[in-house]
């Protein structure tokens, strides 16, 4: 079953198409012009458009190249439906982008098979519309806790150093680091230690705003890019993030733990010319923060 949009000048070649695909189970809607057809078909959101290429006024030719610059329908397949099957126009329309084209009179069976086929293609491309979606969020995602992965943070937050760097505008980066994780994973098992990592996680997302970047670099190591935020700002959402923590009991089967977590936290100075030398300058504050009894932040 596939919903269907026929567009035709005469109402007799309407009817009859649209009773033999209603009989077929489609469903079925119509348009008695090419203007007519602009203003319908978006909101029917058709799997196939059946073109008259014969129209007075706008042509099926000129329907199709405004039906191509829709993005409701832009994708959707177009069979041409011409009354002459040496008619140079068919050329024309499949370069534009028909899918198909027939010639009238049409055996009916025939037409019904093309639709079909018009339809598989459509149902393939979104198909592979959303796998390619999906891909993308794997590629670009930890999977353990959903927080973007080191690479797509790195793509992500050199665009915004290149936006702050050219506006003048602030730019703070935190990096974050589990403290003494390896005991966790040592006493508790890796499980354990997976749903501390789950827990930084979720406690980052519930301090921060729809704008910050959020990564796990890897291990228990995670990063944040904060666009127009200062020192002092990105110093006290460090802070937040490591008293909720502090605050924070993960259980698993039965176990429970508390643990702590270290921050440095930096901001876009005048002689940072690479997003690195934030993410390094960053994680040597990190390392003061250890030093410094770990459990605390260090802005610098
Ligand atoms: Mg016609």
């Amino acid at each position: 079953m596939a919903r269907i949009f026929i567009v035709d000048d005469v109402e007799d070649n309407i009817k009859l198409l649209w009773y033999n695909l209603e009989d077929d189970g489609h469903e079925v809607a119509s348009a008695n012009s090419g203007q007519a057809c602009i203003d319908q078909a978006p909101a029917f959101k058709p799997d196939v458009i059946l073109l008259d290429m014969m129209m007075p006024g706008m042509s099926g030719i000129e329907t199709l190249k405004v039906l191509k610059t829709l993005p409701e329908v832009e994708n959707v397949p177009v069979i041409m439906v011409s009354a002459d099957d040496s008619d140079d126009s068919i050329i024309d329309a499949l370069d534009i982008g028909a899918h198909d084209f027939i010639s009238k009179p049409f055996i009916y069976p025939v037409l019904e098979a093309r639709v079909r086929s018009a339809v598989r293609l459509k149902q393939s491309q979104e198909e592979l519309g959303a796998a390619n979606e999906r891909l993308a969020i794997l590629a670009s995602t930890d999977s353990l806790t959903g927080c973007f992965n080191r690479r797509h943070f790195f793509e992500m937050s050199q665009l915004e150093f290149a936006k702050a760097t050219r506006h003048g505008r602030p730019l703070s980066v935190v990096m974050l680091d589990a403290d003494k994780f390896k005991a966790i994973n040592d006493t508790y098992g890796h499980a354990m230690g997976d749903e501390a990592l789950k827990a930084i996680a979720d406690t980052c997302r519930s301090c921060l705003r729809e704008s910050d970047i959020l990564a796990r670099l890897g291990g228990e190591e995670f990063a944040l890019c904060c666009a127009e935020t200062n020192r002092d700002g990105a110093a006290q959402l460090a802070e937040r993030i490591r008293q909720a923590i502090e605050k924070t009991t993960v259980e698993l089967d039965g176990q429970a733990i508390n643990f702590t977590l270290s921050l440095g936290v930096t901001e876009l100075g005048e002689g940072d010319i690479s997003f690195d030398q934030l993410i390094n300058r960053a994680d040597q504050l990190l390392y003061q923060a250890k030093s410094n009894n770990r459990n605390c932040v260090v802005a610098g």
